[in-house]
């Protein structure tokens, strides 16, 4: 297999320095998905890179393929900063949020698949996450980043018995099946109490609610990751602080 260039554009997930001026960026590209690339002397060299390997910076870059098929490692030659959606930089909930759906995407998705939905969700997520309170629309890209990793939860009836919840009885958050759980089907000492479930997609969540949707869906991660998300515990902080 023969190394080949390509023209591409991605979204920069992370940056790791490597030796003296090196660093290796994870990248979510519009060609190819996932993938990771070493970026030579980019600490060094203003004029080849620009300094734009920051988490969230959609970038349009020149990089050459693996040079075999047991590699997976690509090398950049140019970058050049599309957008660094500085709004969402000066809103700390905003990017805390941002950088750990990014996170979420580098752990969970595999390299070098590339899918132009999730591509599409990343370029959407970042110019349209809301900088006010919009808790609905806000739980609406929770629900998205979960789709996006293939764990979407089911929320509006059990996932047991199927039954809808139009009451107030208790229901659980079960991480082994994915989804919410009626009090009747959950295994005793299994699940996570929640207060409240959404019963459409119309469903007016206030502050309180968001927050704890979050921790669930924190947690839903944590359980089906074999690594810990980093970004997840600087999010709980800020989120707060700031919502
Ligand atoms: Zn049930």
């Amino acid at each position: 297999m023969k190394s080949q260039s390509y023209q591409c554009e991605g979204i920069v997930l992370r940056v790791t320095d490597y030796r003296d001026f090196d660093q290796i960026v994870t990248l979510y590209s519009k060609e190819f998905g996932k993938i990771s690339a070493y970026a030579p002397s980019s600490r060094r060299s203003v004029k080849r890179f620009g300094g734009c390997f920051q988490a969230m910076a959609k970038l349009s870059f020149l990089a050459s393929s693996p040079r075999s098929s047991e590699q997976s490692l690509w090398r950049l030659q140019q970058a050049e900063v599309k957008d660094l959606y500085f709004h969402h930089r000066e809103n700390l909930f905003s990017l805390a949020t941002l950088v750990y759906f990014c996170e979420c995407i580098t752990a969970f998705l595999p390299e070098a698949q590339s899918d132009g939905v999730v591509y599409e969700w990343l370029e959407n997520v970042l110019s349209s996450y809301p900088s006010e309170k919009k808790f609905d629309q806000m739980f609406q890209f929770e629900l998205e980043l979960l789709s996006a990793l293939g764990f979407r939860p089911g929320l509006f009836q059990c996932v047991e018995c199927l039954s809808e919840f139009k009451d107030k009885k208790r229901r659980f958050f079960s991480f082994e099946k994915g989804g919410v759980m009626c009090d009747s089907c959950v295994p005793r000492g299994e699940g996570k109490m929640i207060e409240s479930s959404p019963s459409s997609m119309s469903m007016n969540l206030s502050r309180l609610d968001f927050i704890n949707w979050v921790h669930t869906f924190h947690d839903f991660l944590s359980f089906n990751s074999q690594q810990s998300l980093k970004t997840q515990q600087f999010r709980k902080e800020i989120m707060y602080a700031s919502l």
